[in-house]
């Protein structure tokens, strides 16, 4: 017998247009709805599940860290934050984290970061260069750094502690340098994620690291979603070869359990001092044990090299499906971040590939985004372009 198809309910806010399906448990690459129905998961919660569902070596782990103990205090110490900082300034060059519990809220660390770095050096009022289509999420501070007007519509006035700017476009760049002599930081995503799945290009990169450099202002990335091995090298701004002052992370750092984490570096790694910040619920040992085994699976398992190759291999087989039709305009991304971006928008293919057993999602209205578990293979590659490509050439002849 089939569960009831899942509608809104009265007593949850009314914050997402929900498909009308209801996940009950996960393997690998796979999901499984209320009724049995079986679900690819290109999608991974948002980038979040690195190592899949239900991982053999995960589950067990976290399973010993609730029982031994969930959560405590930041009044003491917490040995799994050392284990966890110590892996990831490794892997990042830089020198100290902060552990929150999602993203907004590294990116709000990264901003008081900033604030305070300019006032520490006699700036009263900083300014912080941000970008056109960016997204750092919806706390006050920073939906005021995301461009787009959906998102800040309604909730002003907003900080304004924020000049845009235009992306790969050094010259624009300069411009701003010129006009807001009170600037202290950049801070983008290098490959920016909600607003529609683009690289910034490398050179761009390296020359936003040049001009901090040369003016004393902080590089802040935020890799929330591009980070953590997802392009086939630990951080997508090492593909450029920059390092940069303050890192945000959040998504697949714990396979699904929720954290986050700013890292520093130098200067930027002593700015927050006590009483300046802080967080109940950040670094529990439960989150910082669920970063730690992520970690050490994904290179006991290869998960960069694999999403470097299966996401090359995969972003081919979209091209061969998919890339000679005249309303797809573009595949791109790098490793396992792809979009497929279209001529028109294309939100309901998000619920026409769920009846088609493979979930995606649909960002910037018309750019079909693909962020599958790290431990994806080329024959699940396959799968999901078997899957979306009748799905997706349905829709545009539907369409036209
Ligand atoms: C998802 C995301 C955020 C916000 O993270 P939350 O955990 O939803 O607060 C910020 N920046 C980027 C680039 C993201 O992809």
């Amino acid at each position: 017998m089939s569960a009831p198809i899942p509608v809104a309910s009265p007593h949850v806010m009314n914050t997402y247009n929900r498909v009308p399906i209801a996940l009950e448990r996960g393997r690998g690459v796979r999901v499984w709805d209320v009724n049995g129905k079986e679900y690819m998961d290109a999608l991974a919660g948002i980038a979040v599940s690195t190592l899949g569902h239900n991982h053999p070596r995960l589950v067990p782990a976290l399973q010993d860290q609730v029982a031994k103990l969930i959560h405590c205090s930041n009044y003491y110490h917490v040995p799994g934050q050392e284990r966890l900082a110590t892996l990831l300034t490794e892997r990042a060059h830089m020198d100290k984290v902060f552990f929150c519990n999602t993203g907004l809220e590294a990116n709000e660390a990264s901003i008081k970061i900033a604030l305070k770095y300019g006032v520490d050096k006699g700036i009263e009022r900083p300014v912080i260069v941000v970008y056109e289509h960016a997204f750092h999420g919806r706390s006050i501070a920073t939906m005021a750094a995301t461009a787009n007007a959906k998102v800040r519509s309604g909730f002003g006035p907003l900080p304004d502690w924020f000049v845009r700017v235009p992306v790969d476009d050094a010259a624009a760049l300069e411009a701003a340098a010129k006009a807001h002599p009170d600037i202290v930081a950049v801070m983008l995503e290098p490959i920016q994620g909600e607003g529609g799945l683009h690289p910034m290009r490398a050179d761009y990169l390296r020359q936003v690291r040049a001009l901090c450099d040369a003016r004393g202002w902080l590089l802040m990335l935020d890799e929330i979603q591009c980070g953590m091995g997802r392009t086939g090298k630990w951080f997508a701004h090492q593909w450029a070869g920059i390092v940069p002052d303050v890192l945000s992370m959040a998504k697949g750092l714990a396979s699904g359990v929720p954290v986050g984490a700013v890292l520093a570096r130098g200067a930027a790694a002593e700015v927050l001092q006590p009483g300046n910040h802080g967080t109940t619920f950040g670094g529990n040992p439960l989150a910082m044990r669920a970063g730690v085994e992520t970690i050490t699976i994904m290179e006991e398992d290869g998960l960069l090299a694999n999403a470097a190759d299966v996401g090359e291999y995969l972003k081919a087989a979209l091209r061969q499906a998919l890339g000679s039709h005249p309303a797809v305009k573009e595949v791109r991304g790098q490793g396992l971040m792809i979009g497929v971006e279209l001529d028109r928008p294309c939100g309901a293919l998000i619920g026409l590939a769920a009846e088609a057993g493979l979930l995606i999602s649909v960002t910037a209205d018309s750019v079909i985004r693909i962020v599958p578990p790290l431990i994806l293979t080329r024959a699940d590659a396959d799968d999901i372009v078997a899957r979306l490509a009748p799905v997706v050439h349905d829709f545009l002849s539907i369409q036209s």
